[in-house]
């Protein structure tokens, strides 16, 4: 069934508030069965909130605005949602008495009368009370089409949505179930990995996402059937495909990131690491230490951003002369320098031109890292899009992917 959002508020279009909540909603659609055609987001003015609402209305089945629930004249979602319809505003007598009550209880007296405007009803509207707000919410079935009304503050509306609104929409739409799955891939291109799983294209009840990330190249399984079990086997069947066509180059799934990735290996091997960083200047102990616990096993390391630092943290000279600061050597003879100097299992050099400029004769874009594990060490080189942010952001993310591949390929591996 097809399902459309219309987000209301200028402060959505001014940029001044980023619609987080369609975006929270969209993870959860596919869960009901409910394709998310449309996300409309549009300002508080009457006229271009009815057009857009009636535009949905004749469009989706379901329909879930966001917002403008409030008590002050410049929250009128019911008053669009009345005039698409045709319907007439009255005030409810027991959503009165309840705002009433909700505001004696926190010793605000008399209501202000504004709140009014929040216990305003059409026909074919049933009201849903707001436990974490005064906002309630309208319940529309008319025509074969379902219209929610949720609120706008992030917390009230992912209330609103699990304790009342889904539960709801469960029971109103017939079976079809859609399940889903994320692979995240490292190491081939985007082209190379579309011919390696095109035949996973042609599993009935399969559709397939490719996207490029920051961590490397997504693949989404998205599994759709009449019942869940039924789609629960679709995506073992895509799964089992993926994973023989794929193999080591996925290196996690779902909401695994790099950061937690390596954290989880190197508890479970119970090594530590330590990081010699020139051109991320920091980033990748940043993002290290952004997991909770890292202390665990990260002991820190050196900015070796100047070569008296690189050299001061133990990186041979004789290694930067012969090869040059900017070298697969060097990078290598980093990793290994921050594991001798802070005396861990592993360790992760850095060292590249972040650019804008090339520097040396050497490309901008150009990093080398090295990574050493238990016995074994070795450097790889990339080149990254040739952008200051993008590069160091990459060798941060391609630095961890590095690691994590190191250790589960286990010792003695070079790639
Ligand atoms: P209230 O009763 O608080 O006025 P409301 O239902 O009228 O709630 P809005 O006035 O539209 O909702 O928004 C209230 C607040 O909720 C905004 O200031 C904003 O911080 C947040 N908000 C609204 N819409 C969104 C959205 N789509 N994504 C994220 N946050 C939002
Ligand atoms: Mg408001």
């Amino acid at each position: 069934m097809k399902a459309e959002i219309v987000a209301v508020g200028t402060e959505l279009l001014m940029g001044e508030t980023q619609d987080t909540n369609s975006s929270w909603l969209g993870t959860r659609l596919p869960e009901l069965g409910l394709e998310l055609e449309w996300v409309t987001i549009v300002g508080d003015d009457l006229g271009r909130l009815t057009e857009a609402l009636d535009r949905a209305w004749r469009r989706s089945a379901v329909i879930i605005t966001i917002g403008g629930l409030g008590p002050t004249l410049d929250d009128m979602t019911r008053d669009a949602i009345a005039k698409m319809l045709g319907e007439r505003m009255t005030v409810s007598p027991e959503l009165k008495t309840w705002l009433e009550e909700s505001f004696s209880r926190r010793n605000i007296r008399p209501m202000p009368q504004s709140n009014l405007r929040q216990a305003r009803v059409i026909p074919s509207s049933t009201s849903i009370l707001n436990a974490m707000g005064t906002a309630p919410s309208w319940w529309i079935e008319r025509d074969g089409k379902i219209l929610v009304t949720l609120p706008g503050p992030p917390r009230e509306l992912a209330n609103m949505w699990t304790t009342e609104i889904a539960p709801r929409l469960k029971e109103r739409i017939p079976g079809q179930a859609i399940v889903s799955r994320t692979f995240k891939t490292i190491g081939l291109s985007e082209a190379a990995l579309d011919e390696l799983i095109r035949h996973v294209y042609d599993i009935p009840g399969m559709d397939l996402g490719v996207y490029t990330k920051p961590d490397g190249i997504h693949v989404r399984a998205i599994a759709k059937a009449p019942e869940e079990a039924e789609a629960v086997k679709v995506l073992e069947h895509a799964e089992a495909e993926i994973r023989a066509a794929l193999g080591e180059y996925i290196w996690g799934t779902g909401e695994e990131v790099p950061p937690e990735k390596v954290g989880e290996l190197l508890r479970e091997r119970s090594y530590t690491l330590a990081v010699l960083e020139s051109c991320t200047g920091g980033m990748l102990g940043a993002a290290i230490t952004d997991v909770p616990g890292s202390s665990d096993y990260f002991v820190g390391g050196a900015i070796a951003y100047s070569n008296e630092v690189k050299l001061m943290a133990g990186v041979p000279a004789e290694v930067m002369d012969g090869s040059g600061v900017v070298s697969a050597e060097t990078a290598q003879a980093m990793a290994e320098a921050a594991r001798t100097t802070y005396g861990t299992d592993c360790g992760i050099g850095v060292t590249g031109v972040a650019g804008p400029g090339d520097s040396g004769g050497i490309k901008a874009g150009t990093v080398f890292i090295g990574v050493a594990v238990p016995g074994s060490s070795a450097a790889e080189q990339y080149s990254f899009p040739s952008r200051r942010p993008l590069v160091r952001g990459r060798a941060v993310t391609a630095a961890l992917l590095q690691l994590t591949r190191a250790l589960q390929q286990g010792q003695g591996h070079s790639p």
